[in-house]
């Protein structure tokens, strides 16, 4: 039962107005993401030594990241992030 209200509490988060949490595990992905994904040769270090995968960079995953910083840039630098992922 004490899980079954957990759950059900987390869903009701994701669906009401308070998307921090959410968007701060993104933007930390994203982050992650990027400090990974460097150009190397013409191609993606992150992509070639995650996956052994031959990209073009920016690869897919940059091209997100990226996109996710323009669209919400540091929204979750202050507040939660304080001393985080250093
Ligand atoms: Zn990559």
């Amino acid at each position: 039962m004490q899980q079954l209200s957990t759950s059900a509490r987390g869903l009701a988060t994701v669906g009401a107005h308070t998307p921090d949490a959410d968007l701060c595990e993104v933007l930390a992905r994203a982050a992650a993401i990027v400090a990974a994904h460097t150009v190397r040769d013409g191609l993606c270090a992150g992509c070639r030594d995650w996956w052994a995968r031959l990209a073009p960079f920016p690869c897919e995953q940059v091209r997100w990241a990226r996109a996710i910083r323009d669209r919400y840039g540091d929204a979750c630098a202050t507040g939660r992030e304080s001393g985080g992922a250093a």
